[in-house]
């Protein structure tokens, strides 16, 4: 993906052609790209020379959905998920996010830090050069800032540029079981101006969704969210087609995310808008739901975003690789597509297109040297398989 061009969505067919240069050199000065070119034009003199001979030269994958902050892994309900619970059963009983919100309220802002840089060490060493993180497993006013303030932390002392999305609207807590109103107003009235007052988020989400908040509901709070300058990115149509797409592109959401069961209402809806459609395809996999309707999505000439919600209940896995070979296994995107969508659309939907997700002079994308391989599609096609000898940022 070396074009000096590519800055913006790629949409439709566009995300079949990646731009790319056989036999080449790239050069790097604190992982800004300084130049490129054939190999005929290599420059004579550079500090380090690294040979990727028969190896592909691409840029980091950009992981634009995560919720990657959290205190631990929930084996204990893949278990009870195995034995034939539904998501919905388990999280009824109080298991799932709730279960999460729990552990994390028990654990040490240190602590918390602590395991997410380790898990963001782990997601870099993949190839993962970029990535967003959301809150929503504090759902009290002190453990969500707790967490805002942990990816903020994040954003400080790691390389990799951060984005923070507030999810105070994840789940309803315990607390409010039957005060739903209640803990919407907790979310407008407090969390947000203490969070804006803080600068702690950039973006603001809800889980829009049957069974945890309405298209009402989500009006009232991406309409406060704005009043704070958060624009939304949100989580629609996991379960059901309620109108959560419309919702999103009526707030002018920068992405609405999941998506598996969508209409053609929704597509022409989205083809009216400027909103992203991101597909997760770990989560379909892991949890046993369709997936996003990804050639429905690009052939009506949409982009789609392809991100790894990794989480501790419906996608425990971050691995960008594993979500390509997803997407071209299960929902028939080339590998070409699968790559646009992991790299400079993943870029579009945390509004990092002007300095990550391609290979362009002054971007700084993070650089993924491939172990030997003689097709792109090594890498959907070796699903599982560790495609990363060296990153370099
Ligand atoms: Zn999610």
């Amino acid at each position: 993906m070396a074009d000096n061009t590519l800055t913006a969505v790629r949409k439709g067919s566009e995300m079949r052609e990646v731009p790319s240069l056989d036999n080449a050199w790239l050069l790097l000065e604190n992982g800004v790209v300084k130049g490129f070119g054939g190999m005929e034009s290599a420059p004579g003199h550079t500090d380090e020379v690294v040979d990727a001979k028969g190896r592909f030269v691409l840029p980091a994958f950009v992981d634009s959905h995560t919720h990657l902050v959290f205190a631990t892994g929930r084996e204990d309900e893949f278990a009870m998920r195995i034995a034939g619970k539904t998501y919905e059963e388990i999280a009824a009983a109080s298991g799932g996010i709730l279960n999460s919100a729990r552990k994390l309220r028990e654990m040490p802002e240190e602590a918390l830090f602590d395991a997410a840089l380790a898990r963001l060490e782990k997601l870099r060493n993949q190839g993962t050069g970029a990535i967003e993180i959301k809150s929503g497993y504090g759902l009290t006013t002190a453990s969500e800032l707790k967490m805002l303030r942990v990816i903020r932390k994040l954003k400080e002392q790691s390389a990799m540029p951060i984005k923070s999305t507030f999810l105070g609207a994840h789940a309803l807590p315990d607390q409010y079981k039957n005060d739903k109103d209640g803990y919407i107003s907790l979310i407008i009235d407090e969390m947000l101006p203490k969070i804006a007052t803080e600068g702690l988020a950039d973006y603001i989400d809800v889980f829009c969704e049957q069974g945890y908040f309405t298209n009402a509901d989500t009006d009232r709070i991406l309409e406060a969210g704005w009043k704070f300058g958060l624009k939304p990115k949100i989580h629609v149509n996991q379960f059901t087609n309620s109108g959560g797409v419309q919702t999103g592109i009526r707030h002018k959401a920068l992405t609405v995310d999941h998506l598996e069961v969508m209409g053609q209402a929704e597509i022409d809806a989205l083809k009216a808008s400027e909103t992203l459609p991101v597909a997760l395809p770990g989560c379909s996999f892991f949890i046993n739901i369709p997936y996003t309707p990804a050639r429905s999505i690009i052939d009506a000439g949409l982009p789609l975003v392809l991100a790894s919600d990794f989480n501790p209940g419906s996608s425990p896995s971050g691995n960008m690789a594993f979500v390509m070979a997803l997407a071209c296994t299960q929902m028939k995107m080339t590998p070409e597509e699968a790559l646009t969508a992991a790299t400079i659309n993943g870029a579009a939907a945390m509004e990092l297109e002007h300095s990550t997700g391609s290979i362009s002079i002054g971007k700084k994308p993070g650089i993924i040297l491939t172990k030997p391989m003689r097709s792109l599609a090594e890498i959907p096609y070796y699903f599982g398989d560790d495609l990363v000898e060296r990153v370099f940022y």
